[in-house]
Formats: C-alpha cells, structure tokens, sequence
C-alpha cells in the first residue's frame, strides 16, 4: 500500500508545498510515490527522487500534461489508482491554485469525497482542517477505500532533500492521455527579483492605510533590506494599490513565515486567516483598538509614514 503525492512545479523547478505535502504522507504512513507529471520534467524527477522519505517518482512527460491542464491530469492520477498496479491508499497534492483544480476531478471520476487543506494528521483516516476562515477546526474523519486531501503547506514542515547518491527509483509512466477538451492558450507570469509570498521567510504587508499604489514603495524598500516577500490586505488589492497575487488572506495566499510585519492593516478576520500561523507577527497601525494587535507578537500605535522610514534607517 502506497500514497501518490502529485508533485506541484514551475519553471522546471520542483516547488516547496511539494516538499510539505511529503511530511504530510510521511505522517499519513507507507510508501511515498511522487508523481511528476509535465513537460520536460525531467530535472524536476530527479530532485523529486531525492526527497527524504520517497521511494518512487513515476514521471508523465508529455506535451499533454504541459501547463498543467486538469482535463488530462486528473484522469491520469485516477488511472494510475484505478489500474491497482500498485494500491494507493491515499492521494495527496498541495493545496495550491493546481492541486485544487485537479484534486476534486480525480475525487469525481473516484467517487469519493476530498478532504480540503488539511493542517494535521491524527491518523490514516482522520485529519484537522481549518474552517470558518480558520476560525475553529474540524476533525474530519473519512472511510472512503481512497483518501483524497489537499495539504496546506504552512501545517507542515518541508520534507529534507537528501544526497543525489540516496535517489529513489524514477519510472515513466505510459502512454500519455491527452482528453482533447481543453487547450492553454497564453499565461501572463509576474515577475519579481523578491521571493515568492508563499516562501518567503519574511513578509511585509500593507493595507488600505498606505493609501495608494505609489506609497508601497515604503514596503518595498523595507522587503529589500529584509530580503522580504511583499503581499497586502485586499482593500489594497480592491483598491487597485497592487496587483492581486499580493493578496494575503482566505481568499488570496496563506502564509506563515518566520516574520510577517503588518502595516496599516486593521486585521480582519479574512486577513488574518492567511497569517495568523506566522511565527512572530509585527503590526504597525496608529489605532490602537485596531484588531490586529490582538494576534501581534509586536504592536507598535504609530503613523505608518513616520514609523516605515524610521524602521528602515534603524536597519
Ligand atoms: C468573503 C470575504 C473574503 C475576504 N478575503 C480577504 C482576504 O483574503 N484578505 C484580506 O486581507 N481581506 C479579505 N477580506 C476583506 C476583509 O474583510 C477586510 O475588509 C480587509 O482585510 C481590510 O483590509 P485593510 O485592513 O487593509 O483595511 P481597513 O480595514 O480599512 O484597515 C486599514 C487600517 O489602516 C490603519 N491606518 C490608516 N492609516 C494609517 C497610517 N497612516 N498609519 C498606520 N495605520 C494606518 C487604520 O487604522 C486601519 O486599521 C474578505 C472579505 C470577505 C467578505
């Protein structure tokens, strides 16, 4: 018995809820698959196949799977359960804009219920996953013959990438299925020199109190000293002040970095509900009853225009 964990990757490059998603398989208990599935994947399966942990990496390389079109990589991941060449118990993807567009597919053609964005294993059968925009937790318990979950990345620490020497077996996986109803037409890439808000160790966010676009320049300055990822509360985003992959919070990105520096953002329970596992939490706000400093670490009452530029010089 085994648990297939669906690799999440870009660029050629494995992504790290790839490496969370295996400490939740390793928690769950059995053999840990990889499956990789793509393009020109081929530098991905090798760095798959050295995850602590993985026994096997089955690779699907095809034009097919390019772009990660769910139409042909679900019913891949349901036929490699289907076909009971090995029996997978449990199928486990990050909780990413992938996993949740190819997870519930494979759970359709599977007929079994997802568990969505669990933060904890208890046992081979039961899980924590947040709820109410995190504001209790549920412990789902679940008797379909095959599991299928969504990890949060953040309620789980990365699995460790041992030496190229110590490399579990890669496989192909044949013949590619490409269904035929869905095409990728173009993808527009945000590019950023600061690292990615999911993986940053440290994230600055601002929020309707920095007033407009231009004024984030503060933030950036301050992510640049710190070597920070820069995300922003949706009023910020509703506002037009940022694009939104900044957005932190129940509907945009779940963070929790060693440090998240709030600032000028009230703490809305949707907010906090993307930041609120981050280790030490920072807020700036000249409203003293503003909610955020009921989950600060470090509160400071002040005018975020006075207190950025003086922060920035102490660094
Ligand atoms: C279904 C749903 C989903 C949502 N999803 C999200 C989500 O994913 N992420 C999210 O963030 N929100 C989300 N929201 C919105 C959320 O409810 C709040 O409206 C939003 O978070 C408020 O953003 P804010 O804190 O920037 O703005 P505000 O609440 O307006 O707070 C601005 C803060 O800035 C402070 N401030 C102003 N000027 C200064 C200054 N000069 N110096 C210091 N402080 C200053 C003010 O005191 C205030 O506390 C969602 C709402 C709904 C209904």
């Amino acid at each position: 018995m085994a648990i297939l964990v669906i690799a999440e990757h870009a660029g050629g490059a494995l992504a790290s809820a790839t490496l969370n998603t295996v400490t939740a398989a390793a928690q769950v208990g059995g053999d840990i698959h990889v499956l990789v599935a793509g393009h020109g994947v081929g530098t991905v399966a090798e760095v798959a196949a050295s995850i602590d942990g993985v026994s096997r990496v089955l690779v699907a390389d095809a034009g097919a799977y390019a772009h990660q079109l769910p139409e042909n990589i679900a019913p891949l991941i349901a036929s490699l359960v289907i076909d009971q060449t090995v029996i997978y118990t449990h199928v486990l993807a990050p909780a990413t804009a992938n996993g949740k567009n190819i997870l519930p597919r494979v759970a359709a053609v599977l007929d079994v219920d997802q568990i969505s964005e669990i933060i904890s294993v208890q046992s081979r059968d039961t899980f924590k996953r947040p709820i109410y925009a995190g504001n209790a937790i549920a412990t789902v318990q679940s008797n379909a013959a095959i599991k299928v979950i969504t990890v949060r990345a953040t309620g789980f620490c990365a699995a460790g990438v041992g030496l190229p020497g110590d490399r579990a077996v890669i496989d192909p996986v044949a013949p590619p299925h490409d269904a035929g109803i869905s095409r990728f037409v173009s993808e527009q890439l945000a590019t950023s020199d600061r690292p990615e808000l999911t993986a940053a160790k440290i994230v600055v966010s601002g929020g309707r109190g920095m007033q407009n676009g231009d004024n984030f320049k503060h933030l950036y300055s301050l992510a640049d000293t710190l070597g920070a990822g820069v995300g922003a509360s949706r009023a910020a985003v509703d506002a037009g002040f940022v694009p939104n992959d900044m957005q932190v919070g129940q509907t945009g990105k779940i963070v929790a970095p060693q440090l998240y520096i709030a600032v000028g953002i009230s703490g809305a329970i949707q907010h906090l509900a993307g930041m609120k596992d981050s280790k030490v939490i920072v807020a700036i706000n000249k409203d003293e009853e503003a909610p955020i400093f009921q989950v600060a670490d470090y509160g400071l009452v002040a005018d975020l225009f006075e207190a950025v530029p003086e922060l920035q010089a102490a660094l």
